[in-house]
């Protein structure tokens, strides 16, 4: 019998860092008390990321679709004021400037996966700065199509690009997307890019957060997205999947503990 050893399934191609990042923030940026009680809860538990969506891509057209330039205000103020870096999604070409004169990350959202003169053009904005890419996986792409779109970004200049599976779309219905948790170690395999895993998204559901996570922590993610809202019930989108800051807490102290197994922190 072959004595030859699966574990560890990592290293791959390069070394990677013992901290886990989280992105956590509402899921839309409402009003700037909303934002600044997560902000708060993000920097109390000695996180460096606080997300939310300015511009945001609802599937209906009268559904809320964010506060635009007045989120990226309330980002930034936040973001200087708890001394957080801030990630919001970034949706049509021509606001790429200015919401890259905001933000420390940009975000390319799923619907977008294959938005190629967005991606072209977020690469072009972010040449310079080397701004943090957010590029989340679109419902439909398999992970070779988005590792090659992901060229469309680094090759104006920028390799600074975090890939984000946040679920796929299958048969299954009971979830609100199918997590793909496979994309970690097969994306580890493949590219030195680091693999984020957005929680709350494929969840639908609050209740399920957690075992995502702990299973996104356990396949060797780079990070975490998670949705957190000081009030779910009267977000203005995503409500029933965003963690209340209390049960946010409760969490990240629970991924300590999981992230410490395998040797890694939570930042
Ligand atoms: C989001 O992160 O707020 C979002 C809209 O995500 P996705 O593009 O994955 O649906
Ligand atoms: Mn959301």
């Amino acid at each position: 019998m072959s004595q030859e050893t699966i574990l560890p399934t990592l290293p791959d191609l390069g070394a990677r860092s013992d901290e886990i990042t989280i992105y956590a923030g509402p899921c839309s940026v409402e009003s700037a008390e909303q934002f600044d009680e997560v902000a708060e809860c993000v920097k109390g538990l000695g996180l460096n990321w606080v997300r939310g969506g300015a511009f945001k891509p609802r599937t209906n057209p009268h559904s809320f679709q964010g506060l635009g330039e007045e989120a990226l205000k309330i980002m930034k103020s936040a973001g200087d004021r708890y001394g957080l870096k801030t990630l919001t999604e970034v949706m049509d070409s021509a606001h790429c400037q200015l919401v890259a004169d905001y933000v420390d990350g940009l975000q390319v959202g799923a619907r977008n996966f294959q938005n190629f003169s967005l991606l072209k053009k977020i690469g072009q904005v972010t040449a310079d700065s080397h701004q943090m890419v957010l590029y989340k996986r679109g419902f439909a792409g398999t992970i070779a199509e988005w590792l090659a779109a992901t060229d469309y970004i680094t090759d104006c200049g920028n390799t600074n690009v975090v890939l984000c599976e946040r679920g796929i779309r299958t048969f299954e219905t009971a979830t609100r997307f199918t997590l793909d948790i496979a994309a970690v170690p097969v994306i580890h395999k493949q590219s030195l890019y680091p693999v984020c895993i957005d929680v709350s998204h494929p969840a639908g559901q609050r209740d399920l957060v957690p075992s995502l996570a702990y299973a996104a922590v356990a396949a060797g993610a780079d990070s975490l997205m998670i949705e957190v809202h000081p009030n779910p019930p009267v977000a203005l989108s995503d409500g029933p999947q965003q963690l209340t800051p209390y049960q946010f807490e409760e969490l990240v102290a629970e991924l300590r503990r999981v992230a410490a197994v395998f040797g890694k922190k939570i930042v």
